[in-house]
């Protein structure tokens, strides 16, 4: 292979590799890949675009954005309940990006592709004189009519999330060399979320039939909350007491109180939210340990509309801008 990429030898040597496991794929030789659905399975299908300086840091290690960038559309597969089989990826490289990069970036997708059993089974590569711009498009298979919604909370339902809360946000803070006041193992592990989200590929496929309604957390928890609840046509009530944290943002928190509205309203998360009958508390903690998942009861589900976060007075927390919104800017 030359210095200089080629659109071709790229994705002969880098990508077709990672289409192995899957045969319509057809080795990334055809236009267009053959999707196999079992009788009685639904597919699940999202996209979710990265763009440098906006998703990532410019600087950020290639293998670890291939890496988030699966991560961040298996959490949404997660979400519906699916267990992910393949993806597309199209993916506009700068036209000076170096074959160091692209073989580093190619390394990345390897490795997850094989982490979470899933094929690459096809997409575009262009070169652009903007930004490197990354698109997924990740698909998932459901049993039919059983996909995990955000349109099915009911008033009463017990509000949880899985893992911690805060991380990601946090993260990008300490990632671009803030949060001096807590110590630097507080800010790797921190950086480390951010960066590579975990995405609850084990747990979403288990909440089928025990989660009511069912989103993951990508844009901020009060924010997508909010989205959950209109799509359901209720309110919500968070304590903001019980929102998990990491050792670290509660560090964070700790050393600067006005850091909460971060965790409550910060983007990156990739953990998932669900509501649950109130009935189905005891299979939830037993799918938590199965599945090695911390799991949370944060709130419930009301009567109304919109999203309240209390504080241990039972008094309501102020936040301007419940969370990450494009076009307008980060939180607070
Ligand atoms: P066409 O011109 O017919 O759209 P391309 O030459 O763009 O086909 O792509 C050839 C094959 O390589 C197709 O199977 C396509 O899905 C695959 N491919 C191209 N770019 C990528 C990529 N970035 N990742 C995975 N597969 C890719
Ligand atoms: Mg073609």
């Amino acid at each position: 292979m030359s210095t200089q990429p080629d659109e071709f030898a790229l994705i002969a040597d880098l990508f077709a590799p990672l289409s192995a496991s899957y045969p319509g794929a057809l080795g990334l030789t055809d236009d267009a890949a053959l999707l196999e659905v079992p009788a009685g399975q639904q597919l699940v299908v999202t996209v979710d675009a990265m763009v440098a300086g906006v998703h990532f840091l410019p600087d950020d290690p290639p293998d670890l954005v291939a890496r988030k960038l699966v991560r961040v559309n298996l959490s949404d597969l997660a979400a519906k309940g699916a267990v992910p089989f393949a993806v597309l990826l199209a993916a506009s490289f700068p036209t000076d990006v170096s074959m160091a990069w692209l073989t580093a970036f190619a390394a990345g997708l390897k490795q997850d592709v094989e982490a979470f059993a899933i094929a690459l089974i096809g997409g575009d590569t262009v070169s652009t004189p903007g930004p490197l711009t990354l698109s997924l498009t990740a698909f998932g298979r459901v049993e039919a009519g059983r996909a995990l919604l955000r349109r099915h909370a009911q008033v009463g339902d017990r509000l949880w999330v899985s893992g911690t809360i805060g991380d990601g946000a946090l993260g990008l803070l300490a990632a671009q060399g803030g949060l001096d006041m807590v110590s630097a193992d507080h800010r790797a592990a921190l950086a480390d979320r951010y960066r590579l989200p975990r995405p609850r590929t084990l747990l979403g496929p288990r909440l089928v039939g025990v989660a009511r309604a069912a989103m993951d957390v990508s844009d901020g928890l009060v924010q997508d909350l909010g989205h959950l609840c209109r799509a359901s046509g209720v309110g919500a009530v968070v304590e903001a007491d019980k929102v998990p944290m990491s050792a670290a943002a509660r560090a964070v928190v700790a050393a600067d109180q006005s850091r909460l509205a971060t965790v409550l309203t910060g983007g990156d998360d990739y953990e998932l939210l669900f509501t649950a009958p109130r009935e189905g508390t005891d299979l939830l903690l037993t799918l938590a340990r199965e599945t090695d998942t911390s799991l949370t009861e944060i709130g419930c589900i009301t009567a109304g509309t919109g999203v309240t976060v209390l504080d241990r007075d039972g008094l309501a927390i102020p936040l301007p801008r419940p969370g990450w919104r494009h076009f307008r800017g980060e939180p607070a």
